[in-house]
């Protein structure tokens, strides 16, 4: 049986038991090799590899790749290229670093592939040309709703007829360990008469996942429903940082702007759609009502069982486990996002990255932002070390993390995880104003 497919494969190299990149994951990122050396790579246990490197020894001589496709700084020609050659990549690396593999036994040039993972640098693994970012949890919008407008009308109108969505940010997406700075802007609470400016005081992560997508076809054309998951080359975790006293002010009647764009961090390796298909789960049914056909989709195995947490660290103090969720919970699945996105016929380009909104849970414990856990600030919670939280403070670092677990079988995210510092002082100009 091919090591991807087998429970029980190992790598010669070292996997911890809880690892969340044994052999059958093979991630894909980008790293800066102690030399400097800027590559992309897979991850396996500890060990980055430098897929650069294994090309120019020979190793993928059968699959015909372009020269020096693993020798930039991102990965978005390799996501161009599709399906078959992502499948066949990882398939040919996992029969490089299986136990007893010939490379193993026999390649001279180990030391010019293999790096502990404390030596290399992790980085943005793509440059992301369009960021799209849904608001897909059935819980996460009526909690919103519910708070802002009317819990007898939680859901607007056309929440459950359409994947909600808007156009993000790209330049502001961050790897994880980017610091993140606490935005000024406007700020108006419904009491206020008139916005005042100055630093938010209401920041806030919200638990996300993100595919990173393949090459669409040309615009003008759809991608169906029921072939949308070839073109979603894998997952990262997201931390869609969120300004709410900005946000509440500023987002009617188009939307986020300001509140949501100031950063957004993700976790660098992107872990591939195909690496998670033993992990599918089935999507909520929805019968009521029937989504128009262009997004009609079998339920089973429609989303992914991703166990996700969300841990707050003061700064110099233990973390406190703040939420716990799954990415199961939401109502549209990425098939479906992807399908809606393009029905009007917009083009996708290979490493655009596709939010699905905050993953809240139907419980308290599993909600995705700080916004519904302390509901907007009423109800703040204790932190570990005998703090209050009702957003996220300066020093604070949010971490959150995913894994998939079945049959022994665990393949996972790892981290993404940021700290705030303080706001930047904001100077009047001197520029003498009309
Ligand atoms: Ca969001």
């Amino acid at each position: 049986m091919h090591p991807l497919n087998d429970l029980n494969a190992q790598s010669f190299l070292r996997v911890s038991e809880q690892s969340d990149f044994p052999i059958q994951n093979i991630p894909f990122g980008v790293f800066i090799r102690p030399d400097g050396v800027i590559v992309c790579g897979t991850r396996i246990g500890e060990t980055a590899i430098d897929l650069n490197a294994l090309q120019q020894l020979g190793h993928f001589k059968d699959l015909d790749l372009p020269d020096g496709l693993f020798a930039q700084e991102s990965l978005n020609d390799f996501i161009a290229l599709g399906r078959p050659i992502w499948r066949a990549v990882r398939s040919c690396i996992a029969d490089l670093f299986v136990q007893g593999s010939a490379y193993a036994q026999g390649e001279p040039h180990r030391k010019e592939v293999e790096f502990d993972l404390s030596n290399v640098e992790v980085i943005l693994p793509v440059i992301i040309g369009d960021y799209t970012d849904f608001y897909a949890s059935r819980e996460h919008a009526t909690n919103v709703g519910s708070m802002f407008r009317d819990p007898e009308n939680a859901l607007l109108p056309n929440w459950l007829h359409l994947p909600v969505g808007y156009h993000g940010r790209s330049s502001t997406i961050f790897e994880s360990g980017f610091p993140v700075i606490r935005p000024n802007g406007q700020r108006k609470a419904p009491s206020d008469a008139t916005p005042t400016f100055g630093p938010s005081q209401k920041v806030d992560f919200e638990l996300e996942m993100a595919f990173i997508t393949g090459q669409g076809p040309e615009a003008g054309q759809a991608i169906p429903v029921e072939d949308a998951e070839a073109y979603i080359f894998g997952l990262t975790l997201l931390n869609d940082w969120s300004a709410r006293d900005i946000q509440q002010w500023e987002y009617v009647p188009l939307g986020p702007f300001l509140a949501k764009n100031f950063a957004t961090s993700i976790s660098p390796w992107i872990v591939t759609l195909d690496a998670l298909t033993p992990f599918k789960a089935d999507r909520p049914s929805q019968l009521d009502p029937l989504p128009l056909p262009y997004l009609q989709q079998e339920p089973t195995g429609a989303n992914l069982d991703v166990r996700l947490e969300v841990v707050i660290a003061p700064k110099g103090h233990a973390e406190t486990t703040v939420a716990r969720s799954n990415f199961k919970h939401m109502y549209w699945s990425m098939a479906q996002q992807l399908a809606h996105h393009t029905i009007n016929g917009c083009l996708i380009n290979a490493g655009d990255a596709m939010g699905s909104g905050t993953i809240s849970g139907p419980d308290k414990g599993s909600y995705g932002s700080m916004l519904e856990i302390t509901w907007n600030g009423t109800e703040p919670i204790t932190m570990a070390d005998g703090s209050s939280r009702s957003f996220i403070e300066d020093g604070d670092t949010v971490t959150m993390r995913g894994y998939c677990e079945k049959d022994g079988l665990r393949i996972g995210f790892g981290e993404v995880s940021a700290t705030l510092y303080p706001a930047r002082e904001w100077k009047q100009s001197s520029i003498t104003k009309n």
